[in-house]
């Protein structure tokens, strides 16, 4: 190891930073955070410095670099773009055995400045040992995905419960089980999902138990998968994926998807094709309740977002009754995807001030909606479940007073490899339909702005 990863306390204490650039602005930042004292040498000094010089952040020492300016310092960065002078303060600072960066130049250095995953007060740190910053930049990217934003309120709820828990569990090897338990159960879930009272409220129930299984307590979380691509799912719903006993998935979830959960959770298909439902609404519900009891992480996985459309609601009113604790994960929803995937903007100012989500799901062979709202001017009506009724809707919009000459597309598995899109108006999408063989899961959407993909579209090819 060419360096030793340290944390370094600069509070208070005064740095020199050589150089008015770009690059010194950043390396000031990462001072500042630490609540260093500044003082800057430099000819030139970009915008930003010269904003924290005028609000007296930092103090701009007259004249050129002399190695006395270093006497009151603890850490020295030469950040211009003179190499020799560099160099000069790189010997300088370490004649005086102070610790130097030299930007861009790690055998000048004696430390390096790592990327930072700040969670205040949890902090990592990555290097690559100066061999390249951008690949140490990218692998913070994938690790602040990883960590949830709330990692920091974590620590702190921690730390303040310290003591506390000392006192309560003297026993070092039950203490250390409690904290596990605590890390990986509802308490830090609740906290990640924004409930900090109700975590405080379970911590504090937890201690005066005593009791370190809690864990055998299940949970529910029903979360959206998006539409189709897997790199639509949200930070959260990755992590809760990752981490449930047992997950619960219909047939719109797709396979990329489902990929994705933890390996050894177990799988259950819970089916649910149009009126050929693997098993009943009402089951689903019973074995969401029944698992959680068992004491199991429970996903609830959901295509799209399991509010719209996606009897998400029912679902938990179940679990609200009986008392369960479940979170909602919201995901992007099929029109949203598919508009997006198909470059067709369901708002424009110029041609769409609204948008209406509808069903298109049929009962008795009938579609109950309000037509004369849907024929409003300026409106983009985005239809789900409706491949099965594209000739009712199309012939009611019309008879309604839409004309006939709308343009319309329907989507079909959008945003995934097998993305089709089908181009028409009104009067032609359903002999689009049956020439087309179009099946679901796809989306219709109707409206001026599907003109907007002749100039818009940007992935995969249009059929029409
Ligand atoms: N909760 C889901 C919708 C469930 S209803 C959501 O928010 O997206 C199921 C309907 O969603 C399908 O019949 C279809 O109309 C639409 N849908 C879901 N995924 C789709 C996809 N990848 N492409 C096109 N339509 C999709």
């Amino acid at each position: 190891m060419r360096f030793l990863p340290i944390f370094l306390n600069i509070e208070n204490k005064v740095c020199l930073v050589v150089g008015g650039g770009d690059v010194a602005s950043r390396k000031v930042d990462h001072l500042l955070i630490a609540n260093a004292r500044i003082n800057l040498i430099a000819k030139d000094i970009c915008q930003d410095i010269e904003a924290l010089i005028s609000s007296g952040r930092i103090t701009r020492l007259e004249g050129d670099y002399n190695e006395s300016m270093m006497d009151a310092c603890e850490l020295v960065i030469a950040a211009t773009d003179n190499k020799s002078l560099n160099s000069i303060i790189s010997k300088d600072a370490r004649r005086r055995h102070l610790p130097v960066n030299v930007v861009d130049n790690p055998d000048l250095c004696t430390f390096i400045m790592p990327s930072v995953i700040d969670r205040h007060p949890v902090q990592i740190a990555i290097s690559t040992g100066g061999a390249s910053p951008v690949l140490a930049r990218l692998l913070r990217a994938r690790m602040e995905t990883m960590i949830p934003s709330a990692y920091g309120k974590l620590a702190e709820l921690i730390h303040s419960f310290r003591e506390k828990v000392k006192g309560q569990i003297p026993d070092m090897r039950q203490r250390r089980r409690f904290w596990e338990n605590i890390l990986q159960g509802p308490v830090t879930e609740l906290l990640y999902s924004g409930q900090d009272k109700a975590a405080l409220a379970l911590l504090e129930k937890h201690l005066q138990q005593s009791d370190t299984n809690i864990n055998n307590r299940g949970e529910v979380y029903l979360v959206g998968g998006g539409p189709g691509d897997p790199d639509l799912l949200t930070f959260r719903a990755l992590r809760l994926m990752q981490q449930a006993d047992v997950v619960l998935f219909d047939r719109l979830v797709a396979p990329a998807i489902v990929k994705l959960v933890r390996k050894d959770a177990d799988r259950i298909y819970v089916g649910k094709k149009s009126d050929q439902h693997a098993m009943s609404q009402e089951e689903i519900n019973k074995l969401l309740v029944k698992l959680a009891r068992e004491g199991k992480r429970v996903l609830r996985l959901k295509g799209g977002d399991p509010f719209i459309f996606g009897r998400g609601g029912e679902e938990i009113e179940s679990l609200a009754e009986e008392g369960v604790s479940f979170q909602v994960v919201p995901g992007i929803t099929a029109a949203a995807g598919c508009a997006a995937y198909a470059g067709i903007p369901l708002t424009h100012r110029d041609h769409a001030q609204s948008c209406i989500f509808i069903t298109g799901h049929m009962k008795d062979g009938k579609l109950d909606l309000n037509w004369d709202t849907l024929i409003q001017p300026g409106q983009t009506i985005a239809v789900y479940m409706g491949v099965g009724a594209t000739t009712v809707i199309c012939e009611e919009l019309i008879r309604h007073g839409m004309n006939e000459k709308t343009p319309a597309a329907i989507i079909q598995q959008g945003t995934t490899s097998n993305q089709r899109i089908y181009v028409g108006t009104l009067k032609t999408l359903s002999t689009l339909v049956v020439e087309e063989d179009i099946k679901p899961p796809s989306m219709m959407i109707i409206g001026n702005v599907v003109k907007l993909r002749d100039k818009l579209s940007w992935y995969e090819t249009r059929v029409d």
